[in-house]
Order: C-alpha cells, then structure tokens, then sequence
C-alpha cells in the first residue's frame, strides 16, 4: 500500500497545484489538496471576500444537502458550518389565495436540506485555508490565458494599468465557474465535447425581511408558490430574512413596466407575500436590477493529460431548479480525492479516473435539474395535487 496513516498517497510527489477560482468549490478543492501534501495556489478573479463588502454574483442562499455536507465533513467542516445553517425539514407550499400545505422531505427519519449563506459558507471554507503553510491564496487575480501543456498562466492582477503576472504549476484546477476560462482552454484540444444550453427563465432576487426581529414565516421550509409559468421560493437567512427568488420567463419580466403593474402582479399571482415583503421594498428591489440568466453545461472529457482538472461549475453547471449545483461540486471532490488516494495512484491516471467515473453522472445531474425545471414551470397542478395527496397520506 502506497498511502501512509493520514491519507496521503506517497506514489504521487508533492505537486504545485493553481487552483483557478476560488467559490465554494475551488476553496474546498484548496483544503483537500493541501490535506493531501500538495502545494497550492488559489488564484481569484475578485477580491476576498472575507474583506468586502460587496456581494456579488448569485444566490445569497443556497440549499446545503447530503453531497455537500459528506465533503465537508471530510475536511472537518460540517459542524462548524451547521451550527449557523437554517434546517429546512420540507416544503411549505403556497397556493394563490395564500393557504399553506406542507410536505416534509423526510417523515421517517427528519433528514433535511439546510439553508446557508453563500459568503458565509465560502469564508469559512477560505479560513480553514489560511491554516495551511501549503496554501496561498492570490486575490484580484483573473486568469487570461494558460498553456495547459506547459502548465503556463497569465493573470491580469492588476485592473488598473493591465499589468499581466506570469505563473507556472504542475496541475492546473478550472474551479472558475459555468464561464470558466480553463475550460477554454481545453475546448481548443482535440475530442473535447461541449454543450451549452440557455433556458427561457430569468430570476430575480427580492428579500422578506425581519420583523420585529424575528421570521415572518416558520423558518424550518423551503418555501415554494408554485404558478404554472412562474415560480417563487424562499430560504431562511441567519438574521430572520428570507432570500425570495422569483422566477419565470424573460418575456414577464419586461412586461412588468411601471410600480403600478409590479403589485398588480403580485396581487394577483403572490397576494400572501406582498404584506411580507412590503410593498415599498418589493417596488425598490424588483427595479433595481435586471433578472439573470440560467444556463446548463455540459463537457466531456473533465481533464486533460497529467495537466488540468475541472470542477464544480466548470464542468457541469446546472439551472437551479434541483438545488445541487454546489452540492455536485463539492461531491467532485469527494470523488477526486478518493481517487487520488487509490493505491499506486498517478496524477495522470486520477484525471483519466475522474473523467470515467464522473461525465455521466454529473451529465445526469443536468438533466435531472432541467427535468425539475419543466416540472415546475409545466406541471405545477399536478406537482401541487400530488403533494396534497402525500400529505393526506402521512
Ligand atoms: P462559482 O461559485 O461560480 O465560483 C467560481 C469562482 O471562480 C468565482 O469566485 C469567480 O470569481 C472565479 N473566477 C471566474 N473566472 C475566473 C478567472 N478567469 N480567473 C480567476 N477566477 C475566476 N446549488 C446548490 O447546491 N444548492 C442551491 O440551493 C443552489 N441554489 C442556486 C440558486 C441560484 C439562483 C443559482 C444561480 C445557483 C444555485 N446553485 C445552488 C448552484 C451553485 O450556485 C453553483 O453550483 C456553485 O456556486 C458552483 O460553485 P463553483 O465554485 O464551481 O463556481
């Protein structure tokens, strides 16, 4: 057996690792690496967010299941990050006259989804980090360009003057989401397969705030106002808010012109939540930006050579509709660093490995996510019928 008592696979000498990215995925494959003896380089297109202020980017919120809380666990992480994780036991969902109904995920045994906040979650990841002497974390760092065979980059690090800083590692890691440049890269070698799919569906992010500081609706649900064409859902955050997230086609959106047209709308499709967010706040966040768009991706191989890995959005980002997209990525890296943990392990022949067990079922993923998709845009009678009926029957 080549693997010593702490894990690590002597067949495979320290390498200098560039992870590219450093979201929820990147910072969790930085820890796993540096566990395993490697050193590492995390580079960051933004600045650190344990120091700004600044969110930027997706959901405040996201759905932490079974996938991602296992990978955490195995960088010794789980508790720390459930202690602060709001448990969501089942779906409380709304109907148009406001009635609620719930359906718990899990009766028997009260599994359940959490609900924990993007920074939070990111900054605990990156903390953890900073205890290794193995890892170094390079901020404001946006990769330009790599030659994948020389294990060459180019990071325009400084936004002011385009000043270019030139890096080198043994294995470069695409930890940089659905747009990732390193995938880029790998799309100009041959037998790399691609896919990218756009949905008709925009979403928005609105926000039910405390009151008297304390939650306006019971904490413990993913709550959902399933509407046929469109959908709302909401999380719970740590300081008695919920993360509205209102979704439906493009095409809605731009016809919601004026304030006057906004709560008629509400009225009409989420009377229950208007009182809840306020109709002075719903007004100010709902024009206050544009809805984003969602994407599906799909690639195959995920490696290339010895040279370069991809994980996490990088190599399969999914619409959101099935809450696994950093779920999945995290299981990358269960994945991963199981495989480099194989007895007489290569570098190489872990990235072939990952590939042959990893393309279908993150391809599944994908689907699975655009199946929820139409199921709940197309099929909400049914979906709401059938809930009703599990209810009757628990
Ligand atoms: P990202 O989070 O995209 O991180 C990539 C990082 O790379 C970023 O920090 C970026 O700044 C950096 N970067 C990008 N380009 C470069 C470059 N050239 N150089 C250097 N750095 C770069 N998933 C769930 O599991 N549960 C949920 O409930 C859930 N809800 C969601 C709700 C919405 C509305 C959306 C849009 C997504 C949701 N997801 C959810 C999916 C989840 O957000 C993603 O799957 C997850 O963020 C992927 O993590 P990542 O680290 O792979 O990529």
């Amino acid at each position: 057996n080549t693997v010593n008592a702490n894990g690590v696979n002597l067949s495979i000498p320290p390498l200098k690792v560039a992870i590219i990215g450093g979201g929820l995925v990147g910072s969790l494959a930085a820890l796993n690496f540096a566990r395993n003896g490697h050193n590492v380089h995390l580079y960051e297109y933004r600045e650190d967010i344990r120091t700004s202020e600044l969110v930027q980017g997706r959901s405040i919120n996201l759905a932490l299941s079974e996938r991602g809380r296992k990978a955490l666990a195995e960088v010794g992480l789980e508790d720390e990050v459930l202690s602060t994780a709001i448990p969501m036991r089942g779906r409380m969902l709304h109907d148009v006259k406001g009635q609620t109904s719930v359906v718990l995920y899990d009766p028997c045994t009260n599994q359940c989804l959490y609900s924990v906040g993007r920074k939070h979650l990111n900054e605990v990841l990156l903390n953890a980090g900073e205890k290794f002497p193995n890892i170094q974390y390079h901020f404001r760092h946006k990769l330009k360009s790599a030659n994948l065979q020389e294990g060459s980059m180019r990071f325009q690090c400084d936004y002011e003057e385009q000043q270019l800083e030139e890096a080198t590692a043994d294995l470069i890691v695409g930890c940089d989401g659905a747009f990732s440049a390193v995938r880029q890269q790998m799309s100009k070698t041959l037998g790399f397969n691609f896919s990218q799919e756009y949905i008709e569906h925009g979403y928005l992010e609105l926000c039910i705030p405390a009151k008297n500081d304390e939650f306006q609706m019971p904490p413990n649900y993913l709550h959902i106002w399933p509407r046929n064409e469109f959908m709302m859902i909401a999380l719970p955050n740590q300081d008695k808010s919920f993360t509205v997230t209102l979704s439906m086609p493009f095409k809605v959106f731009e016809g919601i012109r004026t304030p006057k047209e906004l709560l008629e709308f509400f009225h009409r499709y989420y009377s229950d939540a208007v009182p809840l967010i306020g109709e002075e706040l719903l007004i100010k966040d709902f024009f206050k930006s544009k809805p984003q768009f969602l994407l599906s991706i799909k690639c195959n191989p995920f490696h290339f050579a010895d040279k370069a890995i991809l994980l996490g959005d990088a190599a399969h980002a999914m619409v959101p509709y099935y809450g696994q997209g950093m779920n999945a990525g995290m299981e990358d890296c269960t994945l991963f660093f199981s495989i480099l943990r194989e007895p007489h392990m290569t570098i190489g022949k872990a990235l072939e490995t990952f590939t042959e067990r990893r393309v279908s079922d993150a391809h599944a993923i994908c689907d699975l996510a655009m199946y929820n998709y139409v199921e709940m845009r197309d099929l909400t009678k049914r979906f709401s019928f059938k809930c009703r009926k599990m209810l009757d029957t628990t």
